[in-house]
């Protein structure tokens, strides 16, 4: 009985959205109270988060009715009440999940809940915020092909945040899961490169091409003196969230990844590879400046870009699969190195605490070679660590755990995991090429 006035309330709203056509919001509020057959406490809270939504909703219309019927000289005074009462009704119907059954239905186990729905409510957030500010072409790949489901396109993606962050903040699932979505997010990015490619230029963000190529992200604005979306982006995401582009958000990287992973351990890597990462990336950032600076065509670079690209997928197919170790994103990838340096920026860090023993047991845990003896030593992780988490749960001793600023490590990561995750669903949810 407690959970027919939530119940109620989503049906009113799909009948609100059926009248106003929008009939893909009316299907998901049709579905939504499906999702009160999963007991779990975050559900109760998201559910209570849209029925206050639901609420705002029906008062933007009282809003734009009262004003219809007052420009057309109507009476609007009992619309204006009885609207008024289906907003106040539906904002307190979400206090029926506060009741002693409701609770107990709905139960807190421990104190993870509040993750969850922080990555529910920031994924609606900010693609909210896209689906408004960026109206034309709009970015949310659902309302391009069906117009009107841009609004369940980021419902069903805060879901989907919301479920993936759960399984994330068990630290025992968290790096399998963490590799799944990855390279889940990789296939939906190279599926949407390939329609494109076949002519759907619909996938692709300004129905231009460009090349998924990661050195790209630096070298082309540098040789065309434009184009600094996807610059902007990379720069934008490092300085929030540190390296962490190159473990969950990197469309190519998810393939270094998933053939070091083919090796049960990783190998290690020679000192001078710093070295010769440097030297890659003065050598693209040159290269990018003479071509353009020379006047060489379009073709010709973009023919240059494709074979370091393919450069780079020879270099995953013989090193990184016999090493075990990313050796295309730890020596070869520029851009990498970039989001090493420029991630020092943010405040999350990777760091060993003193009841480390130096086992070294952490070492066999990190693909991103950032885990050697020296940097155990130095109780911190190497440059190129990713911010990838695999290390976390391979420490006995819990030695090794995420920092920001002066929070307990279990918070540290609960709070990177929001984050990470919100942005994967967010990254998820648009046309990016
Ligand atoms: S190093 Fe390069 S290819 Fe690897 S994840 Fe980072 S940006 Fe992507
Ligand atoms: S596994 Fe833990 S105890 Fe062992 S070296 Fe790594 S951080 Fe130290
Ligand atoms: S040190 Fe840990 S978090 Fe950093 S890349 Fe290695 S396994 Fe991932």
């Amino acid at each position: 009985m407690y959970l027919f006035p939530p119940t109620l309330s989503t049906l009113l709203l799909a009948a609100h959205f059926s009248r106003v056509d929008n009939d893909w919001l009316a299907i998901f509020c049709l579905a939504l109270p499906f999702i009160l057959f999963v007991k779990k406490f975050w559900v109760k809270r998201v559910y209570q988060i849209l029925l206050i939504l639901g609420g705002v909703i029906w008062i933007e219309r009282t809003v734009v009715l009262v004003q219809m019927r007052e420009e057309a000289g109507e009476p609007w005074s009992r619309l204006a009440i009885i609207l008024s009462v289906v907003a106040l009704l539906t904002v307190l119907s979400a206090l029926s999940f506060e009741t002693k059954k409701a609770k107990s239905r709905f139960i807190k186990t421990d104190n993870e809940s509040s993750p969850i729905v922080f990555s529910f409510a920031l994924t609606v957030l900010l693609l909210s915020f896209v689906h408004w500010k960026v109206a034309h072409p709009t970015m949310l790949l659902a309302e391009r092909f069906l117009p009107g489901t841009g609004w369940v396109e980021i419902l069903l993606l805060a879901f989907y945040a919301a479920w993936i962050t759960e399984k994330m903040l068990d630290i025992k699932k968290s790096s399998t899961i963490r590799k799944r979505i990855w390279t889940g997010f990789s296939f939906v990015f190279f599926s949407q490169f390939i329609l494109g490619l076949s002519g759907l230029e619909k996938f692709l963000m300004t129905g231009e091409l460009h090349l998924p190529i990661p050195a790209v992200i630096l070298a082309g604005p540098l040789y065309r003196g434009e184009g600094l979306f996807m610059l902007i982006l990379f720069v934008g995401t490092v300085l929030f969230i540190g390296s962490a582009w190159c473990s969950h958000l990197c469309y190519v990287g998810a393939w270094d990844n998933l053939l070091a992973c083919s090796q049960k351990k990783p190998g290690t890597l020679p000192r001078w590879r710093h070295g010769v990462r440097i030297g890659i990336l003065l050598f693209v950032l040159s290269a990018a400046i003479g071509l353009r600076y020379l006047g060489i065509s379009g073709v010709v670079a973009t023919t240059l870009a494709v074979l370091f690209g393919l450069l780079g997928v020879g270099i995953m197919v013989f090193f990184t699969r016999k090493k075990g170790t990313m050796v295309h994103c730890t020596v070869y990838c520029p851009t990498g190195l970039v989001a090493d340096w420029l991630g020092k920026v943010s405040p999350f860090r990777i760091h060993i605490d003193n009841k480390c023993d130096d086992c070294g047991a952490c070492t066999f845990a990190c693909r991103y070679n950032a885990l050697e003896a020296d940097d155990i030593q130095k109780r911190k992780a190497g440059i190129t660590c990713s911010l990838c988490g695999d290390c976390v749960q391979s420490c006995g001793k819990e030695s090794i755990h995420y920092k920001f600023f002066g929070l307990k490590p279990q918070t540290a990561r609960s709070v990177f995991i929001v984050l990470i995750v919100t942005l994967h669903a967010v990254f998820l949810g648009l046309a990016r090429l």
